[in-house]
């Protein structure tokens, strides 16, 4: 989790391009922000900085969010630079906690992701050798661990012997003010690199770098490239060089930037109806290839984590009601529990977004040991899960930058649902219901259907609780809803199978508790009826989705039935309600307190 860009290259903007970079990647961690350069004018300054010496790096460090910030000098020409937004783990959240960390000399410049676990012995021994420390962080110690290996060798074996030392999960990126050169290197956690016409680029995702180019390369685990007049790969931790290819990416402007939209997951919301389209009209050959996968399987697992796991369970009711297969699914982190029993003839279905998530990495790992098969369905195109899978499905919904997940979710059931519809046999069907699912969120995105939700919104916004139930498909909708809400407005929410309240969660229920009822015309129906009928005769307040009314619903939100496939309008209700729960209370839904998007540590 964090961000992280830089520049190095012939172009005197690099701390402008580190800057805007930053802005955009920031959705990856945002407790706190800096930047260190090399300066190319003498006289440039920089207010918090003692340093101006043209061989130093000087730095720039703020607490807090990044927003719209600007450098405290605009007279920084610069042709190197480093900049991260941190998601800390090792250290408080304050000023001299944030990156880039330096060497004694600051000459050599650092942003990490990721956690050095035996940061606290390389620390010892560094500060025995008299190397001064001003952080807390476990990153401080790869300056000067670098600083010491300068003194027998050159600076790319030097940040190689470093890096080789670190152990745990970890992507660096290292400026050398003296050679003018980055060097990034990993062995988890997401790196990119873009060629420009007059210089290089390095970042945590493409999102930054595509308005300079598309030119991009997405560095692997345990790989090293060296950035500077000419670009360089090398294996880790021989150093052996590699042949290296820059791909073309496809992305365009428009999908990392908000728009018209006061915020990403505004955008991004209103973005699902092309989404859901886009699958039903263009994924069925792949999917016909992935169903051969789960006929020969013995044995198939989904896993996936927070979000994707809901989006798994879903699958599992579609597998087992429209395919009449059973398929488990876990949350991707017990997963490693649970999987003695895998061998050879398995077949892991892992859903991320970021393709990044270290929670599905690590069971992955464990199952390619025991020789199971993996299909990844992801969003991000040469991420380490996309990288480490035998057959990949790309979601297609775009860059979503909000933290809170909402098209990739969509886009992830929607792939499920054609898939279970394949292994029966009947993929057509599943896009006849996809379109129609299309059509429904279109409808509940209508100005008459926003002002009922925003005012749904404003009646439940001071509660203290809200609870979000379902049944059978409706189960994994009520989980997602509930994450959602709460993830984004604060507003403590638990989702629940309707028939678990009373063993429990009724004892909740008093007087105006809000309980959202997702009610489709399927089996569930009536009993989910009689559970609402539970809530209410405990005085909750019951905000019914559904095509049908009932009396006992105090709000309704008509959405029509659409088999299956209503599962995915129904939890866009429950979006757009968690969207403006948050703007009412005061809350950024884009960058949730505590949350990074792509979640790389354990
Ligand atoms: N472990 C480092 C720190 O706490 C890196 C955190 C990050 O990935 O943002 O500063």
């Amino acid at each position: 989790m964090c961000g992280i860009f830089g520049y190095v290259g012939k172009q005197q903007n690099a701390a402008e391009f580190v800057l805007s970079g930053l802005k955009l990647l920031e959705y990856r961690g945002y407790d706190s922000w800096g930047i260190a350069l090399k300066i190319s004018n003498s006289k440039s300054q920089i207010s918090n900085s003692r340093q101006n010496r043209d061989s130093k790096f000087i730095t720039e460090k703020h607490i807090g969010k990044i927003g719209n910030a600007q450098l405290s000098s605009n007279d920084l020409r610069s042709n190197l630079a480093i900049g991260h937004t941190r998601w800390a783990t090792h250290g408080g959240v304050i000023v001299e906690n944030a990156h880039p960390h330096l060497d004694c000399k600051k000459e050599i410049a650092v942003i990490h992701n990721g956690i050095i676990e035996n940061y606290a012995r390389i620390k010892e021994g560094l500060l025995k050798k008299g190397h001064k420390f001003v952080s807390e962080t476990d990153t401080e110690i790869i300056p000067h661990l670098i600083e010491e290996f300068l003194k027998k060798e050159g600076f790319a074996s030097a940040v190689r012997d470093a890096f080789n030392q670190l152990k745990g999960l970890n992507a660096i990126v290292v400026a050398n003010s003296l050679s003018r050169q980055i060097i990034a290197a990993k062995t988890g956690s997401p790196l990119v690199i873009g060629k420009g016409n007059e210089g290089f680029f390095v970042a945590s995702d493409a999102t930054g770098i595509i308005k300079h180019t598309r030119k991009l390369l997405f560095l692997k685990d345990r790989e090293m490239v060296i950035l500077g007049d000419d670009v360089e790969l090398l294996t880790l931790p021989s150093g052996k060089k590699k042949i290296l290819r820059f791909e073309q990416i496809d992305w365009k402007i428009e999908d990392v930037e908000k728009g018209k939209f006061d915020h990403f997951m505004l955008k991004e919301i209103y973005e699902q109806p092309k989404v859901v389209r886009n699958i039903a009209e263009n994924y069925t050959s792949q999917i016909k290839e992935l169903k051969k996968l789960i006929d020969k399987a013995k044995g198939t697992f989904l896993i996936g984590a927070g979000t994707a796991f809901h989006a798994c369970l879903a699958g599992s009711y579609f597998f087992s009601k429209i395919a009449n297969i059973h398929i488990n699914t876990t949350v991707a982190s017990e997963f490693n529990y649970l999987e003695d029993f895998l061998n050879s003839k398995s077949l892991i279905i892992a859903l991320s977004q970021s393709g990044e998530t270290i929670d599905v990495i690590e069971p992955l790992n464990h199952a390619k040991e025991k020789g199971s098969k993996i299909i990844a369905i992801t969003n991000a195109l040469g991420s380490t899960i996309y990288r480490m899978a035998d057959y990949k499905l790309l979601l297609g919904a775009g860059p979503e930058k909000a933290v809170a997940s909402t098209k990739a979710y969509i886009a992830k059931v929607a792939l499920l649902l054609m898939l279970s519809y394949a292994v029966a046999g009947k993929v057509n069907r599943a896009k006849k219901l996809l379109l129609d699912a299309s059509r429904e969120i279109d409808i509940l995105l209508s100005k008459k259907n926003i002002l009922k939700i925003k005012k749904i919104a404003s009646i439940i916004n001071s509660s203290e609780h809200l609870y979000t139930i379902g049944r059978g498909t409706s189960f994994s909708t009520a989980l997602e809803s509930a994450l959602k809400i709460k993830e984004v407005s604060y507003l403590h929410t638990e989702g629940l199978a309707g028939g678990e309240l009373k063993h429990g969660p009724i004892a909740l229920i008093s007087k105006g508790t809000p309980c959202v009822v997702f009610a489709p015309q399927d089996e569930t129906f009536d009993a989910i009826i009689s559970n609402a009928t539970e809530i209410k005769s405990r005085g909750g307040l019951i905000i019914g989705v559904g095509p049908k009314k009932s009396p006992i619903f105090d709000y309704w939100i008509k959405i029509k039935d659409v088999s299956e496939a209503q599962i995915i309008p129904h939890v866009v209700f429950a979006q757009i309600l968690a969207y403006y729960l948050s703007v009412e209370r005061g809350h950024d839904p884009d960058k949730p307190r505590n949350l990074a998007k792509s979640v790389t540590v354990k």
